[in-house]
């Protein structure tokens, strides 16, 4: 059998009419970038996030780069990030000139709350969380150490759409919640887009001006913007997937439910749930000392894995001449080792599934 890591258009099948009701309404519009299926769209998952207010973009970097730079921040300043995020992470605060502090990782992959004050200096300007796999953040200590040094914080929600930490949404809690809707990603659409979610209108209009060239009124260009809109074509598709996120959530939990029940194997470590998180699955990242080999014996049996991800950003190489050296940050660098994510997408059938637990737990080093 061949299991992929990832199969996109099962879930285009699953609502194929209303998909392509969505698409030949904005093809036979005449309106295609900035019109209603985005302003519906924002309003829809606004509402989604608990939110007042959504701004659509074109990437989920560009909601990273322009909340990092909505908020003043840029060079000389300093942003706490997690050690073992994705680049893109990393980026939205480099792209702005300022300075990425790292934090080790717990042990559910995200932020660790506990070193975070360690962290915080003069030049801290805010603070940027990842809510990894899926997996919500530890966010209440989290907000009240952000609180306590009035530090504003933004949240990496890319990998997050519907987790909730203590019932709370996650983009709900800092300032801006950042979304991709890369097609892999839980909400994904059929091309590139992104959004920011928030409470602030002040800050929505700053991102609303910014995705547009720095202009309210078309021609009066205010602040130095940038091109970062999200098309009508994809903001329409959005708005099918929004409606069936639920479910689209739901059924990852009832696949990570049967890996997590299914794989019995003393190589191999599964993924922790925190206490009053939840998690939407994005990613099923289980840790193996002998990763490699593990994935080796994956693929040579039909199985595609990924590695998410191979190199921390403090050792990537568009980085390097911050001189960051290797063992700078054990706990980042071990996952970047040990960590792998299994296949689990929407459509997975039970026998793909079973194929591959019974694979997993027939390994030996
Ligand atoms: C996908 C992703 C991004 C970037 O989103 P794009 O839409 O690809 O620009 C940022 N952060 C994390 C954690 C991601 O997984």
């Amino acid at each position: 059998m061949q299991v992929k890591c990832n199969v996109l258009d099962r879930q285009f099948q699953m609502y194929q009419q209303e998909y392509e009701e969505a698409a030949l309404r904005v093809l036979r519009s005449g309106w295609y970038v900035l019109g209603n299926e985005v302003a519906q769209f924002e309003e829809e998952f606004a509402a989604f996030t608990g939110r007042n207010f959504c701004v659509g973009l074109n990437s989920g970097l560009d909601a990273l780069i322009l909340s990092v730079r909505a908020l003043g921040i840029g060079a000389g300043d300093e942003v706490i990030v997690q050690s073992n995020t994705y680049i893109a992470t990393v980026l939205g605060i480099t792209e702005n000139g300022a300075t990425p502090v790292f934090v080790e990782p717990d042990v559910y992959f995200n932020l660790d709350a506990s070193k975070i004050e360690e962290a915080i200096t003069a030049r801290t300007k805010a603070i940027m969380v990842v809510h990894l796999y899926g997996q919500a953040s530890n966010m209440e200590p989290i907000m009240e150490i952000a609180k306590r040094h009035q530090l504003p914080v933004i949240e990496d929600c890319a990998q997050s759409h519907g987790a909730c930490f203590n019932g709370k949404i996650t983009g709900s809690f800092g300032i801006s919640g950042c979304f991709s809707f890369y097609p892999t990603k839980n909400l994904g659409a059929f091309g590139d887009a992104g959004a920011v979610v928030t409470d602030d209108k002040a800050f929505a209009d700053k991102i609303r001006m910014m995705r547009n060239y720095g202009s309210r009124v078309r021609y009066y260009n205010e602040i130095e913007g940038v091109n970062s809109r999200l098309d009508e074509l994809q903001a329409a598709l959005l708005r099918v997937k929004l409606k069936h996120l639920p479910e689209l959530n739901q059924e990852r939990n009832i696949l990570a439910a049967r890996y997590t029940k299914g794989i019995c194997n003393k190589n191999i470590q599964l993924p922790k749930l925190r206490s009053h998180a939840d998690s939407i699955y994005h990613q099923y990242v289980i840790q193996c000392s002998q990763r490699e080999a593990l994935q080796t014996y994956l693929q040579e049996n039909g199985i595609q894995t990924q590695i998410h991800y191979p190199i921390p950003p403090h050792l990537a190489e568009c980085y390097k001449d911050w001189g960051i050296p290797k063992g700078a940050f054990p706990i980042a660098e071990q996952y970047a080792n040990e960590v792998l994510s299994l296949p689990i997408y929407t459509g997975m059938t039970e026998d793909e599934q079973q194929y591959v637990i019974d694979k997993l737990n027939a390994f030996r080093r």
